[in-house]
């Protein structure tokens, strides 16, 4: 029987964290702020604003939130992420996706300041991945990485094998967890055999969008297993990963939920300060 990677524990650990970093920056007379565009009346996207919104009040750090009805005129949007980007009382701005039809996704992103782009969506971030150099990156990638470090998995020398090569989380996951020194291997809907690779990994890590497509079978015995799928099923969500019977292979398993998704407004928030040090805020 595996044990747990607990999302919420280190979620808290992370959180609390934050907020001494946002008092020592309140100390230097910096009062951390981020600002949420929401465009349209999305339900899923609503609730997101407002989880960041309760996020910030508990760690101290200032929101605004910038509702646009859907037929907003896509120059407006972009007028009000300019006047953002020029804010200096502003460190991270995130847009909240899906955009309504007719707005370009690409073109919305693509104005967001770098050193402000909490979502690390822009493709000068996205660059950076590659490079190496510092940037802003994408949360649900950070997740997987922080999820393993700080349960005291050494990823270094690993073979870590990723199933997805989405944009959102696979791909930009791929060059992160290069960074920590694993041998990785990627795997998508077009590879053969996929239980051929995953019974290869020492770190197993699902990012795919289908419901429990991981089972028992695929899995090396002992390995860690980390599940950012999220899947919705009558009654709840589940992840990529069958969790109930994977967990008597595995030595590790992060739950859906209560595991990678548990971190990832907490690591928006921590862009957010990332993101105040590369506009030439002082440490
Ligand atoms: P995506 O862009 O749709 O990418 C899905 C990937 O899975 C693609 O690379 C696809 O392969 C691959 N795939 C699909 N079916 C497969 C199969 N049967 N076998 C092997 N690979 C398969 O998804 P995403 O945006 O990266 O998101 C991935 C998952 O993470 C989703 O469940 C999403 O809900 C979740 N997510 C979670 C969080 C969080 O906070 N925890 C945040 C964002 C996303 P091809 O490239 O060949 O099409």
């Amino acid at each position: 029987m595996s044990r747990l990677l607990d999302g919420k524990a280190v979620s808290k650990i992370l959180k609390e964290e934050i907020r001494e970093e946002i008092v020592q920056w309140k100390e230097k007379g910096v009062q951390p702020k981020l600002a949420v565009i929401l465009v349209g009346d999305d339900p899923a996207s609503v609730v997101y604003a407002r989880s960041k919104q309760k996020v910030c009040e508990g760690i101290g750090m200032a929101f605004e939130l910038f509702t646009m009805p859907s037929a907003t005129p896509e120059a407006e949007i972009l007028a009000t992420i300019e006047k953002l980007n020029n804010d200096q009382n502003v460190h991270g701005i995130m847009i909240e996706l899906p955009l309504p039809k007719g707005i370009r996704k690409e073109t919305v992103m693509a104005a967001v300041r770098p050193d402000k782009d909490v979502d690390g969506v822009h493709p000068i971030n996205r660059g950076y991945i590659l490079s190496g150099e510092e940037g802003l990156f994408p949360a649900t990638p950070q997740s997987c990485i922080e999820l393993l470090l700080r349960s005291g998995v050494e990823i270094a020398g690993k073979h870590v094998v990723i199933v997805g090569r989405g944009e959102t989380v696979g791909k930009p996951l791929v060059f992160l967890i290069l960074k920590h020194n694993a041998t990785v291997t990627i795997c998508h809907s077009k590879t053969p055999d996929l239980g051929a690779f995953t019974r290869q990994a020492d770190i197993l890590i699902a990012a795919v969008g289908r419901a429990k497509l991981i089972k028992k079978e695929m899995v090396k015995a002992g390995a860690i297993v980390v599940d950012a799928g999220i899947n919705e099923i009558p009654g709840g969500i589940c992840g990529d990963v069958d969790f109930e019977a994977v967990q008597d292979v595995a030595e590790l398993i992060s739950p859906v939920p209560g595991g990678v998704g548990s971190l990832t407004t907490a690591l928006i928030m921590r862009n957010v300060l990332k993101g105040i040090v590369l506009q030439g805020g002082v440490r």
